[in-house]
């Protein structure tokens, strides 16, 4: 079986990993590896079977812990070509393996691909996870907006943990200077409740098992108002899997990835 862990999402630290036959790999590591490990034990995940740690790109709250935590696991760090340059110094002591459009990597019994993003970092990327049961997973934030290659990308997974950044509303009427707001709602910033629901629902299909939202701004949005938005544009889509909100503090998971009820008793059929 195969399981997703959101160890923690937001623009204070991202984590997540996929569990699939005794292997792990990591996607981001936007914690102190002290706090990562702290976060996997209170799941129940075991960082000793992590095969790689794969970036999305540079930001801190995706890569402040990547190399001491590579270098402590003995791993290789999987990041587009712009990213690694970008880190420089503090991935000095990680093996790289390059990934991108063109570069798909093999990590035990995961097929890590990847797309570029619409984000302000060197080469940023969204990733999807292929396991050996067929299951997919995908991950995809900082998203600016939903590109071709994206949307792309994100179909036919088992499950995604896709951005829901902020409310339009909350920014328009958050104490963040105009710029911000700009940059936030801008094409290489962040991904609103709004486009996050109108992306899964061009993207479902009924293999879709778990969504994972993510990314959640502080100032600018809940729980609650992304669950709103999103939930109705899934169910009208036909969703008929688990929902579920990504959290900063709180890790989320171990996750079933399975396909959605009613997508297995179709296949059977
Ligand atoms: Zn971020
Ligand atoms: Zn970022």
């Amino acid at each position: 079986m195969t399981a997703l862990y959101v160890l923690g999402s937001g623009s204070r630290g991202n984590c997540c990993a996929v569990e699939s036959e005794g292997a792990t790999v990591l996607i981001d590591a936007g914690f102190s590896p002290k706090e990562i490990e702290r976060r996997a034990e209170a799941t129940g995940l075991a960082l000793g079977g992590v095969g790689a740690i794969v970036l999305t790109h540079e930001h801190g709250d995706h890569a402040r812990g990547a190399g001491r935590l590579a270098r402590r696991l003995g791993v290789p760090v999987l990041t587009a070509p712009g990213t690694w340059t970008r880190l420089g110094l503090r991935l000095r002591h990680a093996e790289h393996r390059a990934l991108g459009l063109c570069a798909r990597v093999e990590i035990g019994p995961f097929r890590v691909t990847a797309c570029p993003t619409s984000h302000d970092a060197a080469e940023p990327l969204a990733l999807a996870v292929e396991c050996a049961d067929g299951t997919r997973v995908g991950v995809a934030y900082d998203l600016g907006r939903p590109t071709t290659a994206v949307r792309y990308l994100l179909r036919e997974l088992t499950a995604i943990v896709l951005e829901a950044n902020h409310d339009d509303v909350l920014l328009r009427t958050s104490s963040y200077p105009p710029v911000v707001q700009r940059r936030i709602a801008g094409s290489t910033g962040h991904l609103s409740n709004r486009a996050a629901a109108q992306l899964l629902a061009e993207v479902h299909h009924p293999g879709l098992g778990v969504v994972v939202l993510a990314h959640l701004s502080r100032q600018c949005n809940t729980a609650e108002d992304a669950r709103a938005t999103v939930g109705p544009a899934l169910h009208r889509a036909g969703f008929a899997g688990a929902l579920h909100v990504a959290e900063q503090d709180e890790p989320l998971g171990p996750i079933a990835v399975v396909a959605a009820a009613g997508a297995q008793l179709r296949l059977a059929l």
